[in-house]
């Protein structure tokens, strides 16, 4: 079975039996407990709960989408209203292999209705502000909705107009790409279409030159940490693959390429194979020219000053400057916050490094302040978990404790901060990289820091079925 077998099997709806999937797996053992859905949540019974409220779950994303299956399923008598613009769901993950050439931009756009029901009131429009010391929120079509419970799960905003001479609408020109670009509540994403567009016109300048790649990453949480480098890397091979060449550079405003040690010495290992990447870390994207191909950078970096004797260790001096570099082609991950509903709430924190982003419990994903109130997903406030395979974790718990609290029980299921990052390292390999709070926790007996094709198939032919049939129905 060839790719082209395979994408028509993901395409017709069929998703991938189980023998198909072994034979193409061809090893048994790692995929047997891949489909056997490794580390897969406690779920909860049919209409297990007789507990009475109005629950609004605000945003039509994966994680609102997962929850809301999961409440249908949990009550006797459901009362459910969403608060979500969008008719289209993006399977946002799959923008990657959009923009590696390895999936059609329909491969990636579902429509809502057959997860929402009709059971559940659906008002297809945005939150506009909340007020939780009064339990309802206010549309932007003006209608005010009332709760009991609010689910919160509007993911993340992108600020491309922080990076000074930049707007959305320049990303596809002039050698400038960013594969996150979409619009969810249109139900877009033509991140990845543009950026196939620009591999395929960076490929053609390397036949004659050897162009000046930037591929960048901000200081904020990001959804998907990892997408950065995967253009970089997914790039780079796309040119090695015909044996074309450029010159990398990583600019990041980070201090290393990944959290944990031993994928960040993966990565470096991968960089090493490539032999034509450069990294600047402590680099924040400021500015941008279209025109002359410049990009400004914020560098922070420390230098040693005087040596304390009594501490018997250098003094370290932070030093901070802009620096300006040239470029033919640059890929920009945009700075991401709360979308500003909840960030010029009460619902957000109030202060402190994640000022703006929903202020739950790290565990719990219980509201800190406000009882009857829950998040899932990219909004919420807490150090890791901007995934969605994370919302997959989140999902049981957030329904669970929402039920305890309804039953005026302790929320007592807790979050372990689960996060997977499949760093797309070439055509063909992927570094599966799952972590949580603790740190690395790989569902598999498989060193987790090693690049392996085994990967890269279950994330293009069956990750998508395995979301779009069994995650977003609340069933795994
Ligand atoms: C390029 C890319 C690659 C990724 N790769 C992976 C991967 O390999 N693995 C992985 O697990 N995750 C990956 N992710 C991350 C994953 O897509 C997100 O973590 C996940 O979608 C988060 O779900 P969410 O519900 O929190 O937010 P989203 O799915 O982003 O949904 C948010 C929803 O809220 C709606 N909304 C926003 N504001 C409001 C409002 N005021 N009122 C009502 N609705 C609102 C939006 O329209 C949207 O429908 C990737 C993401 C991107 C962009």
């Amino acid at each position: 079975m060839d790719h082209q077998d395979l994408m028509k099997k993901l395409r017709a709806h069929e998703g991938l039996s189980r023998r198909d999937a072994l034979k193409m797996m061809a090893l048994s053992p790692v995929a047997a407990s891949v489909l056997a859905g490794a580390a897969a949540p406690t779920t909860l019974s049919a209409s297990s709960s007789n507990a009475v409220g109005k629950i609004v779950i605000v945003g039509g994303g994966a994680g609102a989408l997962m929850v809301l299956s999961r409440l249908r399923r949990a009550f006797a008598k459901p009362d459910i209203t969403i608060i979500a613009p969008n008719e289209k769901h993006v399977y946002q993950p799959g923008q990657i292999f959009v923009a590696a050439g390895e999936y059609a931009p329909e491969d990636i756009i579902f429509d809502n209705k057959g997860y929402i029901g009709d059971d559940v009131t659906w008002i297809k429009d945005e939150a506009a502000t909340f007020d939780p010391d009064n339990n309802k929120l206010t549309t932007k079509g003006g209608k005010i909705v009332d709760y009991d419970y609010l689910i919160v799960a509007t993911g993340v905003q992108y600020h491309y107009e922080q990076i000074a001479g930049l707007t959305a609408d320049m990303i596809g020109k002039n050698g400038i790409s960013s594969v996150y670009l979409s619009d969810l509540a249109a139900g877009t994403a033509e991140g990845g279409t543009i950026t196939h567009e620009w591999f395929k016109e960076l490929h053609e300048a390397a036949k004659t030159s050897k162009p000046r790649v930037i591929c960048t990453q901000p200081s904020t949480p990001l959804k998907c940490g990892g997408a950065p480098q995967k253009i970089l890397y997914l790039s780079d091979d796309f040119l090695k693959r015909d044996k074309l060449t450029a010159d990398f550079t990583f600019a990041t405003a980070g201090d290393k390429l990944f959290g944990l040690p031993e994928i960040d010495a993966a990565l470096h290992k991968v960089q090493e194979g490539y032999g034509n990447i450069t990294n600047r870390f402590g680099h924040e994207l400021i500015a941008i020219d279209a025109e002359k191909k410049l990009a400004t950078f914020h560098h922070t970096y420390e230098v040693k000053g005087e040596f304390d004797k009594e501490l018997k260790e250098y003094d370290m001096i932070e030093k901070e400057e802009d620096i300006t570099m040239e470029y033919d082609f640059i890929h920009i991950t945009p700075p991401m916050a709360a979308v500003d509903a909840v960030a010029n709430s009460m619902l957000g924190w109030q202060k402190g490094s994640a000022k703006g982003w929903l202020e739950v419990d790290r565990e719990t994903l219980q509201h800190r302040r406000y009882k009857n109130v829950f998040g899932i997903g990219d909004v919420c406030g807490i150090p890791i978990g901007k995934t969605g395979g994370s919302a997959r974790h989140q999902g049981p718990i957030v329904v669970g404790n929402l039920i305890s609290v309804m039953e005026k029980k302790e929320p007592t299921l807790k979050f372990d901060g689960y996060t997977v990052c499949p760093l797309k390292t070439s055509y063909g390999e992927i570094i599966m990289a799952e972590f949580n709070y603790d740190g690395l926790a790989p569902s598999f007996p498989l060193d987790p820091a090693q690049p392996r094709w085994v990967w890269w198939a279950f994330d293009l032919y069956m990750l998508q079925p395995m979301y779009r049939y069994l995650m977003l129905n609340g069933l795994m």
